[in-house]
């Protein structure tokens, strides 16, 4: 281990205590997504204290830091600012609902621990380029009724934070992402290192209109809306022999309303719907037949369909772990494994937009017990949760960016993004029209 190294690592240890401490001050306050209002502050108070110039109020909750004395590529550390709805979970904010049941405390903590090391003077003057400390908000699912309030308050991309950061431009003086979050697959070792391949989603609230009468006088005036939705989810499901298994079809339907009374035919049902898949075809190709399937039972039973298409997430473009983040996790006392091309993730992150346009470099740790997302996930092991993912972090940006910022500048050079800023932002407007 060389000099810098053992710095970073001393650095982060010596503040152990203050960077558990505000993990567990953010968990015990859990806030909704793009609402984050206590964990942004305190987020910033930090950064500020650490002297960063510090950005607030982007895509409302958003806090960006930056350290951009010198030269060379910029590396952006994201932490996730939001918690999850889990009522039943222990920890659960009473009137919000949410609970930090995705670990999301702790990549801010990690964030926070990367940042007491790389402010170090010592270890910057070893640094060719720029660092940002970027806590975002809004990764969770954002539903269509939260989405048209947050369309009112200014928010033009209210499907995701990151998506809305990429729009707002918040994105572009970064050259290469970092992100890290708890394990999202089954992983016995302490960190999985690179970027698994995830679904990515689109959604839609599709109204049904039939046209109500007497359920026992005279159903044949009546046009059945909850028929039409039945009949159409059954043809989705006989559409099951249509979905290749390399595309991770997955289809949800959610009836939030279906009719009024039990005595009249029920003239309308609202619909929330999502496609996931594994690439922006097969989410296209899938959303088309599920389309049909709404407007093939209209038309058999002489209703009609109205949908509101919604954005979802892109799928995470796979990327194997990369050399530096690999030789600095060799200096921790960790196990690890690393990410291979045929590893899949079922469910789905606003990440995968970021995979689209630039080079994600990802690792995911363990130190917790019980389901993402589930009344039962808890925190139980602070070092591996908390600590060691903070030296990871400042461990992979020092061997980024020293020697001139070798490592940093052969990955820029050798991405190759599906879009820039323009042609993501035309991609989503042009395929979801909550968003013209
Ligand atoms: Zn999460």
């Amino acid at each position: 281990m060389n000099h810098i190294e053992e710095k970073i690592i001393q650095i982060i240890d010596e503040h152990r205590e203050e960077i558990i401490a505000l993990a567990k001050d953010i968990q015990s306050h859990p806030e909704p997504g793009f609402y984050e209002e206590r964990t942004a502050a305190h987020v910033a108070a930090f950064l500020r204290g650490l002297g960063l110039r510090v950005h607030g109020g982007l895509a409302r909750t958003g806090v960006r830091a930056e350290w951009m004395e010198q030269d060379g590529p910029n590396i952006t550390i994201i932490g996730e600012l939001d918690a999850i709805g889990c009522k039943s979970h222990p920890m659960a904010d009473p009137v919000n609902g949410t609970a930090h049941a995705c670990g999301h405390h702790a990549q801010i903590a990690a964030m926070i621990g990367a940042a007491l090391a790389l402010t170090n003077e010592e270890v910057q003057a070893s640094l060719s380029g720029s660092v940002s400390f970027f806590a975002v908000p809004a990764e969770e699912y954002i539903d269509a009724d939260k989405r048209v309030r947050l369309r009112k308050e200014g928010i033009g991309f209210p499907a995701s934070g990151k998506s809305e950061l990429i729009r707002l431009g918040e994105f572009d003086h970064s050259d290469i992402i970092m992100t890290t979050h708890v394990h999202m697959m089954p992983v016995e070792e302490d960190f999985y290192l690179g970027n698994a391949a995830c679904n990515g989603f689109s959604a839609e609230r599709v109204t049904v209109r039939g046209k109500a009468a007497h359920a026992a006088i005279d159903p044949w005036d009546g046009v059945n809306a909850l028929s039409i939705t039945s009949s159409a989810i059954q043809m989705m499901g006989l559409m099951r022999e249509t979905f290749r298994e390399e595309d991770h079809v997955r289809l949800h339907n959610v009836i939030r309303k279906a009719g009024d009374v039990i005595n009249a035919v029920p003239d309308e049902a609202v619909i929330e719907t999502k496609v996931r898949a594994a690439s922006l075809e097969a989410i296209r190709a899938t959303q088309e037949k599920m389309d049909r399937a709404y407007d093939g039972a209209a038309y058999a039973f002489g209703g009609k369909i109205k949908r509101e298409p919604l954005q979802g997430y892109m799928p995470v473009i796979h990327r194997g772990a990369d050399e530096v983040m690999k030789e600095s996790v060799e200096l921790l006392d960790a196990t690890y494994r690393c990410s291979r091309p045929s590893d899949f993730n079922n469910a789905c992150t606003d990440v995968g937009d970021l995979t689209h346009l630039f080079p994600v470099l990802n690792f995911t740790f363990g130190g917790f017990e019980g389901k993402l997302h589930g009344a039962d996930f808890q925190i139980t092991d602070e070092e591996l949760a908390y600590i060691k993912p903070a030296k990871l972090l400042a461990l992979t940006i020092y061997h980024l960016l020293r020697d001139q910022a070798k490592e940093a500048k052969k990955i820029c050079r050798e991405f190759k993004p599906v879009f820039n800023k323009e042609s993501y932002c035309q991609y989503i407007r042009d395929n979801f029209s909550e968003n013209e």
